[in-house]
């Protein structure tokens, strides 16, 4: 596949090797038990400790951190698969890689890297991102968190809400205000151990969705942690934080590509066997176009999102995650209405597996920033002034 800008997207033989790994690595481990995990609301602990070892959780961080070391292309397909069958699964292998290794390797300090970064690259430590709070969600420079220097430590309090990963991380890049003010200036990120002093998880939220991923409130009193888990400069906070989210995106991106293209899988096993007026549903015009829709909405997500991965480096990197998520998200977000609706009524039910994809894929046009902000985003990268 090419663009009309020469982008390649021809898979080198690593990728494909490593995409058919983790096809094989899904269904063979992840898919046995995950209906019954989403229903008991179980964390998948021991499928993301064989994640670790196998190198999934540090897939973007050098091989002299001990991560893999991998290009963003190679990440996106491996979280399509994995999100193909277990989207609660594709979201804590994805907040980990993009949301607390990926600022942790380009903002860290070298010390941190080597008392941090590896234990999250080998797979011996979960990792997640506390940004949100209860009052401060797309407007994030309203967040009310603080953090005072203390000696040799960042002294932490305030609350954040809806963190993945909550309850089984061990390390989360935290934003907080360093510098009594409004707005965007003098917010600070560090690196919060889930041990440090002053450091609380709040009750799980009841999810639609992702039932088998952990999301909850984190809470900081007097919470303190070494001075050296600073990301980047004092006060350089909110430009990590956008610069990890312009990255991590595309993680998201992928993981609606996943569901989407499960959603058509389901649709079509579903369409070719129920027979209704002497014929199989699938014969019936109305049900083609809905596949067609599907099928050619899928390869534009897929496109989109590997040109935003492959541009990794290039100025319009940014801009093109936000697309690729806004459009991947919604376009999944329709494929599994439409792969809900071509199983009637047997689509409401919980036996089914297009139902529990159906509540998975709603919360991708809202986490990393909704539809509305990537609009926003987008429309900012577009219009400024040159
Ligand atoms: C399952 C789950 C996991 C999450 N994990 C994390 C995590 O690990 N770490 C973390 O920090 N956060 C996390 N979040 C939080 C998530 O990023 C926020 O929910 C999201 O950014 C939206 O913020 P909000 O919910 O406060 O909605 P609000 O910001 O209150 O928005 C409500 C609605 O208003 C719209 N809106 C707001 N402002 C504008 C505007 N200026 N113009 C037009 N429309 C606007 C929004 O688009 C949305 O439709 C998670 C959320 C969920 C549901």
């Amino acid at each position: 596949m090419a663009d009309d800008t020469g982008v390649s997207f021809a898979l080198s033989e690593e990728q494909n090797l490593l995409r058919d790994e983790v096809r094989r690595f899904a269904r063979e481990q992840i898919r046995p038990g995950v209906a019954e995990r989403d229903r008991a609301h179980e964390f998948p602990a021991e499928i993301l400790r064989e994640m670790g070892e196998l190198g999934l959780l540090g897939m973007l961080v050098p091989e002299e951190y001990d991560g893999a070391g991998f290009d963003v292309l190679t990440y996106a397909l491996a979280i399509e698969e994995i999100a193909a069958v277990c989207p609660a699964v594709a979201v804590t292998m994805s907040v980990t890689n993009s949301v607390c290794c990926w600022p942790i390797a380009k903002f860290g300090s070298h010390e941190l890297k080597n008392r941090v970064l590896r234990q999250l690259a080998r797979g011996e430590a979960i990792g997640g991102f506390g940004l949100t709070e209860p009052g401060s969600g797309s407007d994030a420079g309203a967040m009310r968190t603080s953090a005072v220097r203390d000696g040799d430590h960042w002294m932490l309090n305030g609350e954040k809400a809806w963190i993945t990963n909550a309850g089984h991380g061990k390390f989360f890049v935290v934003l907080a205000r360093t510098e009594p003010g409004e707005g965007t200036r003098g917010i600070s990120a560090i690196v919060v151990p889930s041990d440090a002093p002053g450091f609380a998880v709040g009750t799980p939220e009841e999810k639609l969705g992702l039932k088998a991923s952990s999301t909850a409130p984190l809470y900081f009193t007097d919470c303190r942690v070494p001075a050296g888990n600073l990301l980047a400069e004092e006060g350089h906070g909110f430009r990590v934080a956008m610069a990890t989210l312009d990255h991590s995106r595309l993680g998201i991106a992928a993981q609606a590509v996943g569901i989407h293209r499960r959603a058509l899988e389901l649709a079509v096993e579903y369409a070719r066997e129920r027979v209704q007026f002497g014929v199989p549903i699938a014969r019936h015009q109305a049900i083609q176009f809905k596949v067609a829709q599907m099928a050619t909405e899928l390869e534009a997500a897929r496109a989109l999102t590997y040109a935003a991965a492959v541009a990794e480096h290039r100025p319009e990197a940014g801009r093109l995650a936000s697309q690729a998520k806004l459009y991947a998200s919604e376009a999944a977000n329709r494929a599994c209405w439409q792969a809900l609706q071509i199983h009637g009524g047997n689509g409401f039910c919980e036996d089914y597996e297009i139902a529990r994809l159906y509540r998975d894929v709603r919360v991708t046009t809202i986490y990393e920033g909704t539809s509305e902000m990537q609009r926003m985003v987008i429309a900012r990268h577009l219009t400024r002034s040159k």
